[in-house]
């Protein structure tokens, strides 16, 4: 199960936050594979998928938590409206300018 795999993986690196593309990377699995096992892992209590800056490639993307009881105190901000992205949904890349609500953006253009 990739689930397992990326568990595993997380509960190794517990308070590091890692995105789809490095997870995909690291442990060898398709990206839409990492997409649908990560999908399924925040329905865990101790998983928690967000906005971040990943510890691997550094780049602010979504990224999965796997630290049970460590809370995620870095949120990402919406640079349109300064509030804090709470759900990957709702997140779109800005080119060259960060991060926006899906619908900061939309209104922003
Ligand atoms: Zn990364
Ligand atoms: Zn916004």
């Amino acid at each position: 199960m990739i689930e397992d795999a990326v568990e595993k993986f997380l509960s190794a690196h517990a308070g590091q936050r890692f995105c789809h593309t490095c997870l995909s990377r690291r442990l060898d699995v398709g990206y839409d594979d990492i997409l649908a096992a990560t999908r399924r892992l925040q329905q865990r209590p101790a998983f928690k998928v967000d906005g971040g800056r990943c510890s691997s490639c550094r780049r602010i993307r979504i990224v999965v938590v796997g630290a049970p009881g460590e809370p995620v105190t870095s949120i990402v901000r919406c640079s349109i409206c300064k509030a804090g992205i709470a759900r990957p949904a709702d997140l779109v890349f800005l080119p060259g300018a960060g991060v926006a609500h899906r619908n900061c953006a939309r209104e922003g253009l």
